[in-house]
């Protein structure tokens, strides 16, 4: 059907400026040398990505010119779009409408398409506690976001107070340890990524950040900030919760604050479309990424797809966005590709290179091979006797062969054979494993360091 003359039309439509999209365009463009293809992003600059933002790029090492890896931070090089006929429309979408199959911008140009991406990310999450817009009170999700707090960081002894201990603030609090700030961090929860760790793990990531001077406050919330003469944050006020050693209230002065309590899913365009939206997981997408309504797909942080081990579960992490970017344009581009992906994720902190894979939980069997003392392990996650994750620390060296395991689901007979450094993870196979699987055990705390 022709496009009406206030309408255009595009083969392949974008919505989202983030990696999930730019990923998916380079993909599409692989497979499809013609189809019309549109990215529209409400960000002023190109596709980036934002792992830099609280690493080389808040420690001022690199600018936002080159690309990721190469000294910046863009996905692609400035060229790279008008090479690949992929156009960069700057734009807000804010109605979807699957029957008719158009996208209207918030400047009033309507869209059809054929096949539509959705990849809008998320937005940090608010804190609904008084003052929390003071100016000196920070969100870090964007490259303004990033350059705001390298400028606050400018001088050193700068007071700056974390509220929440998750990736991005944990990575950002030990760059500003690195800029000699003196740093306070505030976390409800009782110790640093308690789902997912068990407490010695937790220790050893809070004594990185105590070790160099940080201040830890967990358990305990933020109820509000207080302003100085000038208008801007002075102080965060806390105050104890659970099972808190604590019982007083208490103020602690600052020059800044950054807030990173998690974020929220920008997936209200979808919701509003009539589309399945968990509220909590995003866009429901089957296997192939395709979303509840014809030739709809979502991909990256958005996208809530189905895991064969946890079931529906959204990953807001990079190589999710880069991978589901990748299925969801091979099935925009008649491709018929399952999603089928060990979660991973990396982080670094101070000198460490921590990578994650797969489902680590506090509830398996962890066993350690290598040293915590020397910041070099690899910690195994045996979930009923099935190898599910790892936490590798400066020791990634067996990386790829892990992932294959993890998504074959093997079986661990005997989970104190992994500690010993010459263990042939191949001997896990089925092929070549020979025993029937671990009881799953609770975890052994003493592993911290047996190293020897
Ligand atoms: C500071 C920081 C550090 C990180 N570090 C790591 C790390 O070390 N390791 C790791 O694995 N992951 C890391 N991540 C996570 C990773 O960057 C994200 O998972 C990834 O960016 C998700 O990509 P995305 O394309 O799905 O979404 P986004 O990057 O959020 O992109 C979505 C884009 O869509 C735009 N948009 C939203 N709504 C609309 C609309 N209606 N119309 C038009 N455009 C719209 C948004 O403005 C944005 O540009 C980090 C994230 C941050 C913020």
């Amino acid at each position: 059907m022709a496009a009406a003359a206030s309408e255009r039309h595009v083969d392949l439509l974008l919505i989202g400026g983030g990696l999930a999209s730019a990923t998916a365009a380079e993909e599409i463009r692989k497979r499809d040398a013609n189809g019309s293809i549109v990215l529209v992003s409400n960000e002023p600059q190109r596709p980036y990505n934002r792992p830099p933002l609280s690493k080389e790029y808040l420690r001022g090492e690199i600018n936002d010119e080159g690309v990721y890896g190469n000294g910046g931070i863009y996905v692609h090089e400035p060229g790279w779009h008008d090479e690949h006929q992929v156009e960069l429309l700057r734009g807000e979408a804010v109605v979807l409408d699957p029957a008719a199959k158009t996208v209207r911008l918030a400047d009033g140009q309507t869209l059809t398409y054929g096949k539509l991406l959705l990849a809008m990310g998320g937005r940090p999450r608010a804190l609904d506690v008084p003052n929390a817009n003071l100016p000196g009170i920070h969100y870090l999700r964007t490259v303004a976001d990033s350059g705001a707090i390298r400028n606050e960081l400018d001088q050193p002894g700068k007071r700056v107070v974390f509220v929440g201990s998750g990736f991005i603030g944990l990575e950002t609090a030990a760059n500003s340890l690195f800029r000699h700030a003196q740093v306070t961090i505030v976390e409800p929860q009782e110790r640093p990524w308690p789902t997912m760790l068990p407490p010695a793990l937790s220790q050893y990531i809070a004594d990185q950040y105590q070790r160099r001077g940080a201040t830890l406050q967990y358990q305990h919330s933020v109820t509000g900030f207080t302003a100085g003469e000038n208008g801007r944050i002075a102080g965060v006020q806390i105050a104890p919760v659970g099972d808190s050693a604590a019982t007083e209230s208490e103020t602690i002065a600052c020059d800044l604050a950054i807030l990173g309590v998690g974020i929220m899913l920008n997936s209200e365009l979808a919701q509003h479309a009539g589309l399945e939206v968990d509220p909590h997981q995003g866009v429901v997408v089957n296997d192939h990424l395709q979303s509840s309504a014809p030739d709809i797909y979502a991909a990256g942080d958005i996208a809530a797809y189905p895991d064969p081990v946890v079931g529906r579960m959204h990953f807001e992490h990079w190589d999710n966005a880069i991978t589901t970017g990748q299925t969801a344009a091979a099935n925009m581009t008649g491709g018929d590709e399952s999603y089928r992906h060990v979660p991973y994720f990396f982080s670094d902190q101070f000198d460490l290179v921590i990578n994650m894979l797969g489902y680590p939980t506090n509830t398996a069997h962890v066993t350690i091979k290598g040293s915590i003392a020397q910041d070099e392990f690899t910690a195994y996650f045996v979930e009923d006797g099935i190898l599910r994750g790892a936490m590798m620390v400066n020791d990634d060296a067996k990386m790829d062969q892990l992932r294959e395991l993890i998504a074959e689901a093997v079986l661990v007979p005997d989970t104190h054979a992994l500690i010993d450094p010459n263990f042939d993870l191949a001997s896990l196979r089925p092929s070549t494993a020979q025993n029937e699987p671990a009881q799953p055990v609770a975890v052994e705390e003493s592993s911290r360091d047996n190293a020897s």
